[in-house]
């Protein structure tokens, strides 16, 4: 099946143009080209040959090595065998993701500044909640997948 480049872009997209299975950067422009650096093709999360279908949810970026290692081998076994075990993040939900630990951050500052100083540490609760945020934050980059 050939996939067009606004299919790609959406399959790439997807964990924000990293191999599904080992987690390697992958370059848009060298889809399907073997041998070339971040080289990727579509990969069929459900093989076609257990049934899987060319829809959207079941496509997934794969670097050529893992796709064609992968043959009908089911998305689960694959990604055991490279120690992973979900696809990379899209950059949305990495975004959404800092942005939630921000706020658990602030929460736990606040949490803390009362919990220590009581009702007189209201004040204090300000600049808690600012390095609670800060924490938060330093989270949500901790949770970035790192660059192969
Ligand atoms: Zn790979």
């Amino acid at each position: 099946m050939a996939f067009d480049d606004r299919q790609r872009r959406m399959v790439y997209d997807r964990t924000d143009g990293y191999c599904h299975i080992c987690h390697k950067k992958l370059a848009f422009a060298n889809y399907g080209t073997a041998g070339a650096r971040g080289a990727w093709e579509v990969d069929h999360s459900r093989p076609r040959a257990r049934g899987g279908s060319n829809h959207g949810n079941n496509l997934f970026a794969a670097c050529v090595g893992c796709n064609r290692s992968k043959g009908a081998m089911t998305t689960q076994t694959a990604r055991r065998r490279n120690f992973t075990i979900r696809a990379p993040m899209s950059s949305t939900r990495k975004r959404a993701l800092r942005q939630e630990n921000t706020a658990l951050g602030t929460l736990l500052g606040a949490g803390i500044a009362a919990a220590v100083a009581g009702p007189a540490g209201v004040l204090a609760m300000g600049a808690a909640a600012l390095a609670g945020g800060l924490v938060g934050r330093q989270i949500g980059k901790a949770t970035r997948i790192p660059k192969a």
